[in-house]
């Protein structure tokens, strides 16, 4: 009978996308005919690189002001549930309840972590938009 082994979750690139914050990649491999290992890829738009950089788009650009830090860490949280729930939940729905909380509990982990409050805070002395 084919065993679970740990799975890898990688940070793979920053995308050009007009109508998603994020987007995830899920792959099942199997060796030796036992071994069952899940590789997921997730992408973040490459908008919050550059708005996190401090640079802005005009106001009258529909993505301004979208790509927030606190939207940064929402989108971090629903792409690593997505592969959360490929993986321990196939048969479940995308947006569905195994989903929701896997999201919310992996985003009040993200929150109450130093690193996050250390970037809020330089963020702000900064004044970029959180
Ligand atoms: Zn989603």
């Amino acid at each position: 009978m084919a065993s679970l082994h740990n799975s890898f979750v990688s940070f793979t690139d920053w995308e050009f996308n007009y109508n998603k914050f994020g987007s995830t990649l899920s792959r099942q491999l199997i060796y030796l005919d036992e071994i069952i290992v899940y590789q997921h890829d997730i992408k973040f738009n490459r908008h919050f690189l550059l708005s996190l950089m401090g640079y802005h788009l005009p106001p009258e650009n529909s993505l301004a002001y979208r790509f927030t830090f606190a939207q940064l860490l929402d989108t971090t949280a629903e792409e690593v549930a997505h592969c959360l729930v490929r993986e321990f939940y196939p048969d479940a729905e995308e947006h569905g309840t195994e989903f929701k909380e896997v999201k919310t509990s992996i985003l009040g982990y993200l929150e109450q972590e130093n690193i996050v409050k250390i970037i809020k805070h330089e963020l702000e002395k900064n004044g970029i938009d959180m």
